[in-house]
C-alpha cells in the first residue's frame, strides 16, 4: 500500500523472480491510522534502528550475527533484523554483500521480506538498487534508474550511497555524472 508521494507502507518492489516491500517508519509515525493496520511482513530488514525499535516497542539485542563482519540485531520477537546504516550514509562494501546475502537468502527460502528506513528512499533505494545488481546483474547506473523510476523518484539520496552501489558493481564513480 502507498499512502501518498512519499509514503510507503509496504510498497512492492520487484528483484528477479520475488518481491520486495518497503515501508517508511515516517509513514507510520506522522500516520497513526496507518500505523494501526499495520503488520510486519514475515521478515523485516530495518536499516533505521532507532525509529523503528521504537515502533515496534521493543529493544533491539545482540545475536550470534554480531560476531561476523555485519554488526546486525534482532529484536525480542525474532522476525526483524535491524542493521546499523547512518542516514544518508553508505555501508562498507563487505557489510553490504553480507547484508545482500542475508536478503537473498530468506527470499530464496520463499520469505517475504520487507526494507525500511525513515523515509524508504535513500537507505532502502540503495538496498534495493543493489539487489537489482546482484540479482539481475544490472549495471549501477541502470539500477538506480529503475529505482527510481519504477518505485519513488526520490531513492537513492546521496553521492556516497550512489558511490556505493557503484562500487558493488564493480564500476568506477564519477560523483559529477
Ligand atoms: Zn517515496
Amino acid at each position: 500500500m502507498t499512502t501518498g508521494f512519499h509514503s510507503h507502507v509496504h510498497t512492492p518492489f520487484p528483484v528477479g523472480p520475488h518481491t520486495l516491500y518497503a515501508t517508511a517508519s515516517a509513514s507510520l509515525i506522522y500516520n497513526p491510522a496507518v500505523a494501526k493496520g499495520y503488520a510486519p511482513k514475515e521478515l523485516a530488514f530495518y536499516l533505521d534502528i532507532a525509529s523503528w525499535s521504537r515502533l515496534r516497542g521493543a529493544a533491539p539485542v545482540s545475536n550470534a550475527v554480531e560476531a561476523s563482519c555485519l554488526p546486525t540485531l534482532t529484536d525480542a520477537q525474532g522476525s526483524v533484523v535491524y542493521v546499523p546504516w547512518p542516514d544518508l550514509g553508505a555501508i562498507d562494501l563487505r557489510f553490504l554483500q553480507k547484508l545482500l546475502g542475508l536478503v537473498l537468502k530468506a527470499l530464496g527460502e520463499g520469505r517475504t521480506v520487507e526494507i525500511g528506513c525513515i523515509a524508504a528512499h535513500g537507505r532502502t533505494g540503495s538496498l534495493l538498487a543493489s539487489l537489482l545488481v546482484v540479482v539481475e546483474g544490472l549495471g549501477a547506473a541502470q539500477a538506480i534508474q529503475r529505482v527510481r523510476g519504477s518505485y519513488c523518484p526520490y531513492a537513492i539520496e546521496s553521492q556516497s550511497q550512489r558511490r556505493m552501489i557503484h562500487d558493488l558493481a564493480g564500476e568506477g564513480f564519477d560523483p559529477c555524472t
